[in-house]
């Protein structure tokens, strides 16, 4: 028997193109012999529009004519309809108002299966504040951070620009709590980016983190499952620029992927054991990237974790599964298992 599969994808964040190229890349590479699928199309101004059930393959998800459509609800969207009832949800969105638990906790209340993380993994994996948190609870290597939120500083600037040059220095980093694919996020040397960088960040979110800058190769393992999780080998990244900023991650893709990273001994292995207690840490299920920095001294430092990373075929996380043997298409198709297991697990 098929299995129905609601493709939710699109969305209201900074991240939506991000999330097209993968709802694109996700219906091309599912095997239609196996899969049904139902797209859902969440716009930029976060209407939700249903389109019709795909037994056929499409080149682009623009083809599916979303436009056209008649907005619905987000549960009508949800909802299966009485013939085209799905198995099972794929929010294939990055970002707030999709990664961040708001999705999950819709789909939990209507009581639907869907693929990754649930509502509590999902939403403090969206904020770095409490994500860092966490990982500080666990023993998770770090560098110094600092947050602040935006009334508080708007009340006295120069305080919080004080604050975080005795507390972090420079170079810092600059991000919005809450968002992901670099945007928001200034690398400062100086009071003048420094100020800069708080008012771009305050642009994209109410509450920003601070982190202390490190010269560092950046290795990224992805992990899926449930209660026992698996690790993929380590990847490097080798931004071309200062940092990996949305641009060289989308646009110029001039970004080089390692995989497998060329690591000293042992320590692939003491990264895998670090991703999988982050994955635990913050409780998450189905999969999640995890990103380190890695010195010149191999000092290890955790950075962040993706509750629903980059997910074409030429992203990191697809990547780093199909150099551990798990190609893309089946990737998908373990997920979706992952995504049954944990709703039968909660019933
Ligand atoms: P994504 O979710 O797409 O991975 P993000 O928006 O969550 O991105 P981060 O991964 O936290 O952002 O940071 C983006 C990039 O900025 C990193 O990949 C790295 O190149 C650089 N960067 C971030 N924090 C630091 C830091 N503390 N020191 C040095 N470089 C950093
Ligand atoms: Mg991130
Ligand atoms: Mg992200
Ligand atoms: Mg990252």
């Amino acid at each position: 028997m098929k299995t129905k599969l609601c493709l939710l994808f699109g969305g209201k964040s900074a991240e939506h193109e991000v999330s097209l190229q993968t709802a694109k890349a996700v219906i091309k590479a599912l095997d239609l012999t196996k899969f049904d699928i139902d797209p859902v199309f969440i716009t930029k101004e976060g209407e939700w529009r249903k389109g019709a059930a795909l037994t056929e393959p499409v080149e682009d998800v623009k083809q599916l004519q979303f436009e056209a459509q008649a907005e619905v609800s987000p549960a009508e969207g949800l909802v299966p309809a009485q013939e085209a009832s799905y198995d099972i949800v794929f929010p294939l969105l990055h970002g707030p108002n999709g990664e961040d638990g708001t999705v999950q906790g819709l789909l939990e209340v209507l009581n639907v299966p869907y693929v990754g993380n649930g509502v509590l993994a999902s939403s403090a994996g969206m904020d770095k504040v409490i994500m860092k948190n966490l990982f500080r609870d666990a023993g998770l290597p770090q560098v110094g951070y600092t947050s602040f939120i935006r009334s508080a500083w708007e009340k006295d600037k120069e305080a919080s620009y004080v604050k975080t040059e005795k507390e972090i220095g420079y170079p810092c980093f600059i991000k919005p709590a809450n968002l992901g694919s670099s945007v928001g996020i200034s690398k400062c040397t100086n009071r003048a980016e420094l100020e800069a960088g708080f008012e771009e960040a305050f642009q994209f979110d109410r509450k920003i983190v601070i982190e202390e800058g490190v010269k560092a190769r950046e290795i990224e393992l992805g992990v899926i499952g449930n209660d026992f999780p698996e690790v993929s080998v380590p990847g490097e990244i080798v931004a071309k620029k200062d940092f990996y900023d949305y641009k060289s991650k989308y646009v110029d893709g001039d970004s080089v992927m390692i995989i497998p990273a060329e690591l000293p001994d042992g320590m692939a292995e003491k990264l895998q054991e670090m991703a999988k207690t982050a994955f635990q840490t913050v409780d998450c299920s189905g999969l999640v990237r995890a990103d380190f920095f890695v010195t010149e001294n191999d000092e290890i430092y955790i950075n962040e974790i993706n509750t629903m990373p980059g997910f074409t075929p030429y992203s990191m996380f697809p990547l780093l599964w199909e150099n551990t043997g798990v190609p893309y298409a089946e990737l998908i198709e373990k997920l979706v298992q992952f995504g049954m297991e944990r709703y039968e697990d909660k019933q």
